[in-house]
């Protein structure tokens, strides 16, 4: 598999085309030389060095054998910002920008907003910083996970307050939010999903909610309404075969205006609702 005999960056792009798809040798290619794609290809009949040739070589057999191209890059695009990621953090997905878009919808300059389960803090951090007058607090239980949030609000220049714990857990009561969002895990244990692609190599404890799936959602819901100022929002997102089991939840835990809203593939995949009485009045 390694790519004998070749010199020049062409030379190496044609063997990894070989294993693996040609855009994602172009990244590893463009990670190793610290170059951009135009200036990439623009001299591709120049050699490698043996440790840039080294390093390429690793990034794509690695891939080759299934290894996640975010890891590989320790980055990922999320809402038009980069974000470092690990494999102690769940990588963002463009279906969980709908969680982001209804947020901010629904928050105002001066929100006081809680984010359970950041992870890569993609979310907190979008929201702090397309509202930045917003107070954002996010919570994660895995230190490993708040360490790597922690440094994408820094390199991005986002003020979130940051707390280690479940859920609820390390948020001072009383706590009265205008918003709680959330990307809890919500796969249900020994879902075959779990064996395929990327969801192999991420934090199980990111992807696979308790009980049948749902488990961790239904403490979420349970909690929001002691830590919720009245009119407040609670927004989520889920499975796509979770919405009606979601929207029950709410219903029953009182929520107000529940809906469920579908990704741009037209799946279920955010539900939310408002605490209590609805306001008076509500941006749209
Ligand atoms: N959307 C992810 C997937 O199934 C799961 C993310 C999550 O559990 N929060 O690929």
């Amino acid at each position: 598999m390694r790519g004998e005999g070749w010199k020049a960056r062409r030379d190496a792009l044609a063997w990894a085309r070989s294993i693996i798809p040609l855009f994602e040798a172009r990244l590893f290619l463009e990670k190793v030389l610290g170059l951009s794609r135009v200036a990439l290809m623009a001299h591709d009949e120049l050699p490698l060095s043996e440790s840039e040739r080294e390093a390429f070589e690793t990034l794509v057999v690695r891939r080759a054998a299934g290894e996640p191209v975010a890891y590989l890059l320790g980055q990922r695009e999320f809402y038009g910002r980069t974000y470092r990621v690990t494999p102690d953090v769940l990588i963002p997905r463009p279906e969980t920008e709908l969680l982001v878009e209804l947020a901010l919808e629904r928050a105002d300059a001066g929100s006081r907003v809680l984010d359970l389960g950041t992870g890569s803090g993609a979310v907190a951090v979008s929201l702090a910083l397309e509202k930045p007058d917003a107070e954002v607090t996010a919570v994660d239980l895995s230190p490993a996970a708040l360490a790597v949030a922690r440094s994408n609000a820094q390199a991005l220049g986002a003020r979130v307050g940051f707390l280690q714990g479940s859920w609820y857990g390390p948020v001072p009561l009383p706590a009265r939010f205008d918003l709680i969002v959330s990307n809890p895990p919500y796969v249900a244990p020994g879902d075959p999903h779990l064996a395929e692609g990327d969801l192999r190599f991420e934090p199980s404890s990111a992807l696979v909610g308790q009980d049948d799936g749902l488990g961790d959602i239904r403490f979420i819901v349970h909690g929001a309404a002691n830590r919720l100022a009245p009119g407040g929002w609670l927004l989520f997102e889920h499975g796509y075969d979770q919405g009606r089991a979601c929207r029950d939840l709410l219903t029953a835990a009182g929520f107000t205006e529940v809906q469920t809203w579908p990704d741009l593939a037209g799946m279920d995949r955010v539900s939310g609702g408002a605490c209590g009485q609805p306001p008076l009045t509500r941006k749209s």
